[in-house]
């Protein structure tokens, strides 16, 4: 039978690790403080931004809330950014994505402090990801890396294949898995015979943002299959880009979607919040 990888119960278990470190931090006079930027009132966003307020308030970490509307120009949000890397208070800054089409996100996401970047999106970050330096981690593949981990699965050896080569899922997935010894392929859509590559997995990465593209035919028997993919149905239920039930069965372990990858990313972001107050003693 496959395991069900528990993404919401591993989440609670990372934030409440997290709380009870926020805790013993803050009584040694380490304080955290995220600044939270939203730009235009999208919905989806809103709901993301909401959640990850929550998460802050449950952990112990203070949030500031910079809700600016849909108008606000590139040089408005950059002055803020910068504000917010002078701010000694301020030690983690999280620009919600995407923003409005005329403010170029490649430019904001740079003008964050490397030192304040959660995200973990900054070219610095990913610098030190790759050549294997400490630095925030981008959250949703760090957190896939904890859901394997913390279901005894080992990465070290393993035949990993990654389907999607995004900034922020596919690319640092590589990297971290590379990071834990596994050996690892990225697929994309010029990828030939996809179906032929992903059969060698035994862990496979699914990050193609299609609904429920992955069948069976693309899973060897007793492959571990992480679903990154988050789509609504045609009865508006939450659904991946794996076809789980049709890919289940064929598993050793699995994700579902909702209540895999999703809580992870926002675990993460917790995670790399605390690092802040971690490494403050060691930040010039
Ligand atoms: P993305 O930027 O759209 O990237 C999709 C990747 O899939 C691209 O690299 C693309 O290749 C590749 N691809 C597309 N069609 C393909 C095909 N037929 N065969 C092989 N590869 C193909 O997506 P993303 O931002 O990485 O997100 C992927 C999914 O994860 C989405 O459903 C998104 O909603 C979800 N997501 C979830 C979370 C979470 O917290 N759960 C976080 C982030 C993303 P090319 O590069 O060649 O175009």
């Amino acid at each position: 039978m496959s395991q069900l990888i528990d993404g919401k119960q591993i989440s609670k278990q990372i934030k409440d690790e997290l709380k009870e470190e926020v805790q013993r931090l803050s009584a040694a006079g380490r304080k955290a403080c995220l600044a939270v930027v939203q730009v235009g009132d999208d919905p989806a966003s809103s709901v993301y931004v909401r959640n990850k307020k929550k998460a802050c308030a449950y952990i112990g970490i203070e949030s500031k809330s910079f809700e600016l509307p849909e108008e606000t120009t590139e040089e408005e949000l950059i002055s803020l950014v910068e504000d917010l890397n002078r701010d000694n208070e301020v030690n983690g800054i999280l620009v919600q994505l995407p923003l409005p089409k005329h403010i170029d996100e490649d430019k904001i996401i740079r003008t964050i402090s490397p030192d304040k970047d959660v995200d973990g999106f900054h070219p610095v970050s990913v610098g030190r990801l790759w050549i294997g330096e400490k630095g925030f981690l981008s959250c949703t593949p760090a957190g896939i890396i904890q859901l394997l981990k913390r279901s005894g699965i080992t990465i070290e050896g393993k035949e990993c294949v990654i389907i999607g080569r995004s900034n922020i899922v596919g690319k640092p997935m590589a990297a971290l898995l590379l990071r834990e010894n596994g050996t690892v392929t990225v697929t994309h859509s010029r990828t030939k015979n996809l179906k032929e590559v992903t059969k060698r997995a035994d862990i496979l990465i699914v990050a193609i943002g299609k609904k429920q593209f992955i069948t069976s035919e693309y899973v060897k028997e007793g492959a571990v299959v992480i679903d990154v993919g988050m789509h609504r149905d045609e009865n508006n239920h939450l659904c991946g880009d794996v076809d789980f039930a049709d890919v289940e069965p064929h598993t050793s372990a699995i994700t579902p979607v909702p209540g895999g990858v999703g809580p992870m990313t926002i675990a993460m972001l917790m995670n790399n919040c605390v690092e802040t107050i971690r490494t403050q003693e060691e930040r010039p």
